[in-house]
């Protein structure tokens, strides 16, 4: 479901501070969606600041999204994320 990920996109872009979403993946369980995606952070921002954004991020897609299970958000530095992370939806790709 394409709008799935169009609304994940854009609900991650409403979050200060929670740049370049990507791997971005949804399956179901039963009705309800599954949601793991990558997001990038300032790397000198502190681990609890990660996790406020990560929260945030959590909270916009709940938001969002309807009938949604779980969300798992992972943080990554800044122009730290590894090529070759090759599965799931990246923004231009919807
Ligand atoms: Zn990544």
């Amino acid at each position: 479901d394409v709008n799935v990920y169009n609304k994940i996109f854009e609900a991650v872009e409403k979050v200060p501070g929670a740049n370049n979403p990507h791997r971005v993946r949804s399956r179901m369980i039963g009705n309800l969606y599954m949601i793991t995606l990558d997001i990038e952070v300032n790397p000198q921002i502190t681990i609890t600041q990660a996790h406020e954004i990560a929260d945030a991020v959590e909270k916009s897609i709940i938001n969002s999204v309807d009938n949604v299970y779980d969300i798992l958000v992972h943080v990554e530095p800044a122009g730290g994320c590894q090529t070759g992370e090759k599965f799931g939806v990246d923004k231009d790709m919807v």
